[in-house]
């Protein structure tokens, strides 16, 4: 799994990569991703009959509710749909301001997290951590245990992870490289320039 990641990781940051093959990888990451995130559900044993013998099984034992951020978070939707048909969908939507790198919440809506449910917040790219840290408070603020939630993404910059690590020690995290640092526009270095640009062909 480790040398199919990295092949899709490749293709992923290589600037020649046309929309279309970055859309094609994007979505087979994002498979993986959502392999990955069954680690951290709760599971139950169950019995069941093949068509020859009793056997005993598992089944997802969680409310799974996934929280894309708004927009690139959309791209690893659909292999979440996937894998967990039952979860719950909430939006957070959050626009960088390109001169202050500063992420504004324009939207937010959260459906109901039960207290035994898991979050899984879905978003490429943490480069400063800000969005993150923003939709992490929302969850926080409004009851859910840190503990509950599960970050999946693409690529970070460490400082980024850091961050959020220092103010949520108890988030667990998913995530496909870790990149060593942010430039001035804190874009993570070497990264893969902008990851919704990319994918819905807005560069
Ligand atoms: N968002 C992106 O798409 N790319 C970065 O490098 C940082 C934030």
């Amino acid at each position: 799994m480790e040398t199919l990641k990295e092949t899709l990781m490749t293709t992923l940051r290589n600037k020649k990569t046309s929309m279309a093959k970055f859309r094609q990888a994007a979505e087979k990451l994002s498979i993986i991703l959502a392999h990955e995130a069954s680690t951290f559900l709760k599971t139950k044993k169950i019995e069941i009959e093949t068509p020859l013998d009793k056997t005993s099984g598992t089944e997802f034992d969680s409310d799974v509710v996934l929280i894309p951020i708004l927009r690139s978070g959309l791209v690893l939707l659909p292999a979440f749909l996937e894998f967990y048909p039952q979860a719950t969908v909430g939006f957070v939507g959050m626009k960088r301001d390109e001169k202050t790198a500063i992420a504004k919440l324009y939207y937010q809506n959260i459906p109901t997290i039960k207290p035994n449910g898991q979050v899984i917040v879905l978003d490429p790219m943490l480069a400063t951590g800000g969005s993150l840290a923003d939709t992490l408070d929302i969850l926080v603020n409004s009851g859910i245990n840190q503990e509950q939630i599960l970050f999946v993404g693409v690529i970070c910059a460490q400082e980024g992870l850091d961050r959020i690590h220092h103010k949520f020690p108890k988030i667990k995290t998913i995530i496909a490289a870790h990149d060593s640092k942010l430039n001035d526009k804190k874009f993570i270095m070497p990264g893969l320039g902008d990851f919704g640009d990319r994918f819905f062909g807005t560069e």
